[in-house]
């Protein structure tokens, strides 16, 4: 998508990024600055949370499209921060982005199965996503794009393009000419990997029968009973994630107080106790009751657990 939606001009070279990306979007962009010959110390934009907080203000978004706007070619902003969890409102930030004149995409990795989304009428460029965390699609499955309506029949953006990506009707004639599929498929490159792609199929067949709404207003719930019980059972760990459900998705990223030590130690307990949470450097706990199959008792027994694990360890 970046080879398509990041294309530097002579006054337009930056990227924006929100502060503490995963790193594979980070390498990613630092590898396409690079790839254009541009220094990643100078045109990489990384938007920081004000001092001591964890978080950021859509307001200090705006501002920073208002103030460098001009020289920023690409936004490229996650749905949630997967260390945080934060929610974006991907509109605002599209509606933020195009005004200063920028392209702009989103990363779904942690948003994708989780919120409902509504990226063509975010009017955003491009978004990606892996199909890995809440798709159920597991490590190594196909990652999914989207593509504004706007482009889908633009052939001459230039793309990393293969013959997957050609239109279905001529693509055996194998002539030389590449005439892209409408949409996002013009961006395919190669035939998908099929064993890869089953789980992936059948997880989508669930999510359309239950529906994201509806998956949607249980997390809602889910996610409210934990940060209740932790509220009641643990009001000495702070919850990082923002507290209005239209912020958040599943996750609450916790953070123990003790340090970093005694929270991977809690990490580790709660694992040994058959509670899958995850730790992300350098102090968050995380955790994502995901409603498809976590259950109002899987949140309560949770609860009582970390209420142990803290007492476990001191
Ligand atoms: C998990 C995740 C990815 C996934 O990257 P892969 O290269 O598909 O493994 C990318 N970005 C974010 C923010 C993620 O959380």
């Amino acid at each position: 998508m970046m080879a398509t939606f990041f294309r530097p001009s002579r006054s337009r070279t930056k990227i924006l990024i929100e502060a503490g990306a995963f790193a594979s979007d980070r390498h990613a962009v630092v590898a396409q600055l690079t790839w254009h010959g541009l220094d990643p110390a100078t045109h990489l934009i990384e938007l920081a949370p004000e001092a001591g907080a964890d978080l950021v203000h859509i307001d200090a978004i705006r501002d920073c499209l208002r103030e460098r706007g001009s020289e920023i070619a690409l936004v490229l902003w996650p749905g949630i921060q997967f260390r945080t969890g934060q929610a974006f409102d991907l509109a605002a930030i599209a509606q933020a982005a195009r005004a200063a004149g920028c392209r702009v995409g989103f990363d779904l990795a942690h948003a994708i199965g989780n919120l409902e989304l509504a990226l063509h009428d975010s009017e955003a460029d491009f978004a990606v996503w892996c199909s890995y965390k809440y798709l159920n699609a597991g490590p190594g499955a196909i990652g999914g794009c989207f593509v504004h309506e706007r482009h889908a029949d633009d052939a001459s953006l230039p793309r990393l393009a293969g013959w997957w990506g050609h239109e279905l009707s001529t693509r055996f004639a194998m002539r030389p000419g590449f005439r892209p599929a409408h949409g996002a498929a013009g961006w395919a490159v190669s035939n998908p990997p099929i064993f890869a792609a089953t789980p992936l199929l059948a997880s989508l067949e669930l999510f359309d029968e239950a529906g994201i709404e509806r998956l949607r207003a249980k997390s809602v719930q889910l996610t409210g009973f934990l940060e209740f019980l932790i509220e009641r059972l643990a009001p000495q760990v702070q919850i990082v994630t923002p507290r209005a459900p239209a912020e958040r998705g599943c996750q609450l990223s916790l953070r123990i107080p003790g340090g970093a030590a005694r929270g991977r130690r809690v990490f580790e307990w709660l694992g040994a106790h058959g509670a899958i949470c995850d730790w992300r450097e350098p102090d968050i706990l995380r955790v994502a009751p995901a409603p498809l199959y976590n259950s109002f008792e899987d949140v309560f027994r949770f609860g009582e657990l970390f209420a142990r694990a803290l007492e476990a360890n001191p």
